[in-house]
């Protein structure tokens, strides 16, 4: 006998499936009915038995749920890194979200003035703002946006070095996750490199001798990744400008984060500050938007009215520029920098650095049974002081105190296990994105916020092992 025919017709499952097609539409139900149905013809071939209907049509539904569902989905990032750049670096400000959401749904005047009739510029959007923030108000201070910082960096060093040199020092070349490595990025921006120094110092000296009919700009560039110590010499950015400016040159910095406030009033390690460069006598500097500043993804590049226009006059920026609802987010975040006063509350990047370790260990408390119970008896779960790092190359050698939920398999062996609960955590709706260390799964729980706890709570009955 032949056990195809008895494996029903995709027209008669869709006529069972009304609901699924309410949800997912009728063309990928109709898929995963074919997908369902000709795996169950192979199993047939493979001597399987014909899959019961009940069967059949929750796979078909798990199938079209998969399929169904975002690519690109919420986690809880309790991997102790609070910009994390591979779980999307700074959660945005509320302001900033209702920023973007309205200029995605109607038309607004991103390249439109609207007290002349005439066209705009979408940078004007926030060069003020920027000027205000960073230069107090100094009309001879600009900015131009553009899609991330490397980007800020390659075309700055396009638009003012193409063809000539760059002077930077040998401490200084840095590579950022990869991808952006700065000798790499000038050669991409015809700008020829001019190492000075050494790994461990660079004097005055070096900058002074190393000018030259060739030379275009002298750069410092934050190392943000890394730290040289012990036997080191940096040359004082004040001195840089200024042997920069005696030869007419301009002096660019590429800070890397760019946060505007003072991260020591906040109790937090110091970072340099847009403000703090430009003040020392850079002439450009360029930093993300979404890492320290708490921002969208974007680059930032800040500086002198004359370099800025050069700058937006290069092709590349017409390529490399922003949508409206980056500038819409990035315009909201600046704005919260107006009130330094509530700027922890606002701005989620900074409320997490800040959050106080006895609300993270109280979050600890308060979910630790829960926890405990859902892992029963394949371990136990304590709270213990973890340390949680800023990330995406800001101070990377500072450490933030912090309470985990720490997980330790009981049995002997405990590596099965630890990946067993690190995927199942992993699996749930919202996965939970956690760390192994020392034999221990690590629940960091410094961004896991209150208002967020009953989620994080609800789904632990979705763990499955
Ligand atoms: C992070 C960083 C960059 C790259 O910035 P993106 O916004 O990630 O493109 C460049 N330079 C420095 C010093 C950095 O820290």
């Amino acid at each position: 006998m032949n056990e195809k025919r008895h494996l029903p017709a995709v027209d008669r499952v869709l006529g069972q499936l009304s609901e699924l097609i309410e949800i997912h539409g009728r063309q990928l139900v109709t898929g995963c009915i074919r997908a369902e149905l000709a795996a169950a013809r192979e199993g047939l071939k493979h001597g399987l038995p014909l899959p019961e209907e009940s069967t059949l049509l929750a796979a078909i539904q798990r199938r079209a749920d998969a399929a169904g569902q975002a690519n690109l989905r919420a986690v809880f990032n309790l991997t102790g890194t609070v910009l994390h750049t591979n779980l999307g670096r700074a959660q945005l400000a509320e302001e900033a979200i209702a920023a973007m959401v309205d200029a995605a749904r109607a038309p607004c005047a991103l390249e439109y003035d609207l007290a002349s009739g005439g066209r705009g510029d979408r940078d004007d959007l926030v060069s003020g703002l920027l000027a205000e923030l960073i230069a107090g108000g100094s009309p001879d201070i600009a900015a131009t946006i553009v899609n991330n910082n490397a980007a800020a960096v390659l075309l700055t060093l396009n638009a003012l070095a193409q063809g000539k040199e760059a002077v930077v020092s040998r401490g200084e070349l840095v590579e950022i996750g990869g991808a952006f490595r700065i000798p790499d990025v000038m050669r991409r921006a015809q700008v020829k490199l001019h190492e000075i120094g050494t790994t461990n110092r660079t004097h005055a000296k070096d900058f002074q001798e190393a000018i030259g009919p060739k030379t275009a700009l002298l750069m410092k560039i934050h190392t943000s990744n890394y730290a040289v110590t012990g036997f080191t010499a940096a040359v004082d950015e004040k001195i840089i400008a200024e042997i920069a400016h005696a030869a007419n040159l301009p002096f660019v910095i590429d800070l890397g984060s760019g946060t505007l406030c003072d991260f020591a009033a906040h109790g937090l390690p110091a970072e340099p500050t847009p403000q703090q460069a430009l003040a020392a006598g850079a002439d450009i500097v360029t930093f993300s938007g979404d890492k320290l500043l708490g921002g969208p993804q974007a680059g930032l590049i800040v500086g002198r009215k004359d370099l800025i226009a050069k700058i937006k006059k290069n092709p590349l920026k017409r390529a490399l520029r922003v949508g409206k609802t980056t500038l819409a987010a990035l315009e909201a975040t600046l704005r919260l920098y107006r009130d330094p006063d509530r700027l922890a509350e606002r701005l989620p990047t900074l409320r997490l650095l800040t959050r106080p370790c006895a609300e993270i260990e109280a979050t600890g408390q308060r979910l630790l049974t829960a926890v405990q119970s859902a892992l029963e008896p394949l371990a136990t779960v304590g709270i213990e002081a973890c340390s949680s790092q800023i990330g995406s190359g800001a101070l990377p050698v500072e450490r933030l105190p912090s309470t985990a939920l720490v997980v330790r398999p009981t049995a002997k062996k405990p590596g099965k296990t630890l990946l067993t609960v690190e995927a199942s955590f992993r699996r749930l709706p919202t996965p939970v994105i956690g760390y192994i260390r020392d034999d221990a799964y690590h629940l960091d729980l410094r961004c896991l916020e209150t208002q967020d706890e009953a989620h994080f709570l609800a789904q632990l009955a979705q763990l499955t092992f």
